[in-house]
């Protein structure tokens, strides 16, 4: 039943288009998910980050669930999450095993695990995200997983850590264009975030490898062919594209709300380049519809 038009923002400062409006759904499959969620102290990013895919991917009975807190080391300026200083990794000892359970409770056949930074970390938390694949994997042996991380600075023995522990596809955002970083991501690297994304690779060849960006921060249309390009160079196999939405006043503004037409052109643009699969939609996310992305680049 359509009974009104549901903006995907939180505090547009712009009328949206028509394209990123999205019929109200019946939300109560919701309430139990997150109810289930927060009995066993979990976060996750679809909440934390205000996606507007939440309520179809909780109806469906799928989440992203996010580990290590809900507080990040960053300070992202597209990014609604906490920033400040996380809180110590014995306070969340069984959040693998509770992860675990609630991919279990939720029947998950793929299971997608991100995070905040924790930048003070010595390991930047990446022996927690190990453990709770591991977690995972002893709980849903036939279930595929799929990590969103950090670039743990650039320490190719926290990303090893993650890869010994065997994520069917790794993932990792490079978010932006280079240009736009020092407003966009100011505490990352672009490089950086491609060599951890190559390194991925040539550690672990048999893991998929995924990155993801936003357009509408300003970006121009040669400046995202080169990312696609260099992504490529960097033996990404998988790109998720979506359009950024403001989360509050106090984020970014949005500089542009990109036409579907031009996702399309990105995803031939992708498609030629020879990416197993190119994602890209005004409301795509990085882990969203994950399972299908995963389906297209195992047939592709
Ligand atoms: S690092 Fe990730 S969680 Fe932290 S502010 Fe940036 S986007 Fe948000």
């Amino acid at each position: 039943m359509l009974v009104q038009i549901e903006t995907t923002s939180a505090e547009p400062t712009q009328r949206l288009p028509e394209w990123l409006c999205k019929p109200v759904r019946n939300t109560d499959a919701d309430h139990s998910l997150k109810k289930m969620l927060r009995t066993r102290g979990l976060h996750t990013v679809c909440e934390e980050a205000r996606c507007p895919n939440r309520n179809d991917c909780f109806s469906r009975g799928a989440a992203t669930f996010m580990i290590l807190g809900d507080v990040c080391s960053r300070s992202c300026g597209f990014c609604s999450i906490k920033t400040g200083r996380g809180l110590p990794l014995d306070s969340m000892r069984d959040e693998p095993e509770q992860v675990a359970e609630a991919a279990a409770q939720l029947k998950l056949n793929y299971v997608v695990i991100t995070s905040v930074n924790r930048d003070e970390l010595p390991d930047g938390g990446a022996g927690h995200f190990a453990r709770t694949i591991h977690a995972v994997r002893q709980r849903l042996p036939r279930a595929k997983i799929e990590v969103l991380t950090p670039d743990f600075k650039g320490n190719r023995e926290a990303l090893h850590a993650v890869l010994d522990a065997e994520p069917d596809t790794f993932n990792h955002n490079v978010e932006t264009v280079p240009r736009l970083y020092l407003r966009v991501r100011p505490q990352a690297d672009y490089q950086q975030s491609l060599d951890v994304l190559r390194e991925a690779h040539r550690y672990s060849p048999k893991t998929l490898t995924k990155s993801g960006f936003m357009v509408g921060l300003g970006e121009r249309r040669d400046e995202v062919k080169t990312l696609l390009e260099d992504l490529r160079t960097h033996d990404v196999d998988v790109v998720t594209i979506g359009q950024y939405l403001q989360p509050t006043r106090a984020h970014l503004p949005v500089a542009e709300y990109v036409h579907p037409d031009v996702f399309d052109e990105y995803k031939a643009y992708g498609e030629r380049l020879g990416f197993r699969a190119v994602f890209s939609g005004p409301l795509v996310r990085s882990s969203f519809m994950a399972e299908t992305v995963r389906e297209i680049a195992d047939r592709g």
